[in-house]
């Protein structure tokens, strides 16, 4: 098990039931926040999903009250691109299967990125594209259909690699749950049978491209988050350790029962215990 950094250098949040939920900030996230910048802390928050661009966030957080420069948001598009650039070097051309935000987040990263439904004439009937790709990114495409689930695969049956930004199946709405960019991926993965990398949580790749990005190791960071099954699991997988705020999809009752790898290295109730837990980590 990791233990809390004596020295804390980079804080990394989960957003919804961490930092707001809805479009209230959680009581106690905004000075949380603040006294971290204060101290000298980087802090970034980490979110699985891929559809809106970084600067979406930031106006998002700053209508909120909390000030938020863009280099501090981490969307599963970003961490895509950051993992493809430093593992992936020779991608340059991307098939992208995502929101709109997604494509611009890619092309903001640098690369040519396609969107699917581009990427193949009207009549496409199967069949190899005439563009080669690098890599497939796939992320949650509202406006997803078959056309662009058949032209994804052949670009992947052709060589490209196969990358998810998340995998969550579904996502939760204030009316219920929608299907998530890992329905959207399992479809493209059962049409090419080939499975794709993940990068958003659970996976640690979000999480590592952040500590690369940053020049911190991740004994020197902490993840503080809601959800056991998403936030803790990629914290451990990464090596850093996690705080489980009681103030999103787990409570105290369920906490305590959580074991493995879902355990995180401390609970707070709420972003006031946290700043509490972590005051004598702070170098400033
Ligand atoms: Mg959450």
């Amino acid at each position: 098990m990791a233990h809390l950094p004596d020295r804390l250098r980079l804080a990394i949040f989960d957003l919804d039931g961490v930092v707001y939920r809805r479009e209230r900030p959680v009581p106690g996230a905004v000075e949380l926040i603040q006294r971290l910048h204060a101290a000298g802390v980087l802090i970034r928050f980490a979110t699985n999903n891929s559809m809106v661009a970084r600067t979406g966030y930031v106006e998002r957080l700053r209508s909120m009250g909390i000030a938020t420069a863009v280099d501090e948001v981490v969307t599963s598009t970003w961490a895509t691109a950051e993992h493809l650039r430093r593992n992936e070097p020779k991608v340059g051309r991307v098939l992208a299967v995502g929101a709109p935000g997604m494509l611009e987040e890619l092309r903001a990263c640098g690369y040519a990125a396609t969107g699917a439904a581009d990427a193949a004439p009207a009549g496409y009937a199967g069949g190899p594209l005439e563009e080669r790709f690098d890599a497939v990114v796939v992320g949650l495409d509202p406006t997803i259909d078959y056309r662009r689930i058949a032209i994804a695969a052949a670009a992947v049956r052709a060589g490209a690699r196969f990358v998810a930004t998340n995998a969550d199946r579904r996502y939760p709405t204030p009316e219920g749950f929608l299907p998530g960019a890992g329905s959207i991926v399992a479809a493209i993965a059962a049409a090419c049978d080939v499975e794709p990398q993940v990068i958003g949580k659970p996976e640690p790749a979000m999480f590592r491209a952040i500590l690369a990005a940053a020049r911190i190791g991740p004994e020197q960071a902490v993840v503080i988050g809601d959800n056991p099954d998403a936030d803790v699991l990629a914290a451990r997988r990464a090596g850093i350790a996690s705080i489980l705020v009681l103030t999103g999809v787990a409570d105290r009752r369920l906490a305590e029962t959580l074991d493995g790898d879902r355990r995180p290295d401390a609970l707070a109730e709420d972003p006031y215990a946290v700043a509490a837990m972590l005051d004598g980590r702070l170098s400033g």
